[in-house]
């Protein structure tokens, strides 16, 4: 089939150009992101390859059939971006990778919550300018800590197996449940229970229009003080202004953040040369307690080999007409 990718990085050209499943395929790599302006690219291919800050609404969709798309490949697990009901009025299937390595997520939401309690992004900085002063750079004891994690799904578990090997207790919510989350000694909690009780929250649910700004004003306000929210998930779980204004009264002591409610404007590129007009953004910046990485939390080599070879297999299923195992349904 005649594939174009779009958002595509050097990363993902290798992974895809590498991978034993795309040699009946016509790989075409473009670096814009997918949007009304540029969907007409897509003309004289049957699938588009996108990412999770490429757009498919409604009218990206329509042009996209326009110019002869019938499929979607997400090469990502979320799908909040693609309008399902669009696709499917058009006849479009959509696909995507469910599970490529939660490990990759998981150990980066604890990079995220070492690096913020022991500081070493701080240390690091001191000691190559020769200061070695540890004022300021007090952590506690994981051991013994409380953290909630809301979604159990993959990345959800996996995060609490590894915070059970640090010593912490794991409170767990989800809408549903799963026979692993006994056996991990997850205790399943009420949401309020969690926000009263964690040292630390690590958000792993969709973002739908149920989690929408999850963590906002009110929640905040019943959290332990100075509690530490993690989100590797998807930025609009959380409400930015709200945490904004409870880091300024230290409602919240650490915020790690690997997602942001409007990262389609500023994450995957180079801005270092231009002005970044995004002022909530930049107030994040701010705080010594707020770590910011760029949607990097599935970067790693085995996540992205597992990408590329599954994105090809659903595109190869779809075009020998196979059942498509990952499909997204409405
Ligand atoms: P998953 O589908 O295995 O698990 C998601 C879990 O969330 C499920 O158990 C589901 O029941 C639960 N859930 C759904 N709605 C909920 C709600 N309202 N409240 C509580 N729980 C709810 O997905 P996963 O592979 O574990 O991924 C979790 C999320 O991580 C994805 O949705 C995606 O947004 C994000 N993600 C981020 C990156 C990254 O690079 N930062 C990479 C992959 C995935």
């Amino acid at each position: 089939m005649k594939v174009v990718f779009y958002s595509s990085k050097a990363y993902d050209i290798d992974f895809f150009k590498k991978s034993p499943f795309g040699e009946q395929h016509q790989l075409n790599f473009l670096e814009v992101q997918l949007n009304t302006q540029t969907a007409v690219l897509a003309q004289g291919h049957d699938t588009v390859c996108v990412f999770v800050n490429d757009i498919v609404n409604a009218e990206v969709i329509q042009i996209l059939a326009d110019q002869g798309v019938k499929l979607i490949a997400l090469r990502c697990a979320g799908f909040n971006n693609v309008d399902l009901d669009m696709a499917q009025s058009l006849g479009l299937k959509v696909v995507r990778v469910p599970a490529y390595s939660p490990y990759s997520v998981a150990e980066h939401t604890l990079a995220l919550i070492l690096t913020l309690n022991r500081k070493t992004h701080r240390a690091f900085n001191r000691v190559r300018e020769g200061n070695f002063s540890l004022h300021g750079l007090m952590g506690f004891d994981l051991n013994g800590k409380t953290v909630g994690l809301i979604g159990l799904g993959k990345i959800g578990l996996v995060t609490a197996k590894i915070l059970t090997g640090f010593g912490c207790r794991v409170l767990g919510y989800d809408i549903n449940t799963s026979e692993e989350v006994e056996q991990l000694g997850i205790e399943f909690s009420t949401l309020d229970d969690i926000y009263s009780e964690a040292d630390i929250i690590s958000l792993h649910c969709p973002l739908t229009p149920q989690t929408y700004h999850l963590i906002n004003k009110d929640v905040i306000n019943k959290l332990k003080k100075g509690a530490m929210l993690i989100n590797t998930s998807r930025g609009a779980l959380v409400d930015t202004k709200a945490v904004i204004e409870a880091l300024k009264s230290g409602q919240i002591g650490h915020l790690g953040l690997d997602v942001y409610e409007e990262e389609e404007h500023l994450f995957f590129e180079d801005l270092s040369e231009t002005v970044i007009q995004d002022d909530v953004f930049m107030r994040l910046l701010s705080f010594n307690n707020v770590l910011i990485t760029g949607h990097q939390a599935f970067l790693t080599s085995n996540a992205l080999s597992n990408i590329a070879d599954t994105s090809l297999q659903n595109i190869s299923a779809f075009e020998e007409g196979n059942e498509l195992v990952n499909e997204v349904k409405i």
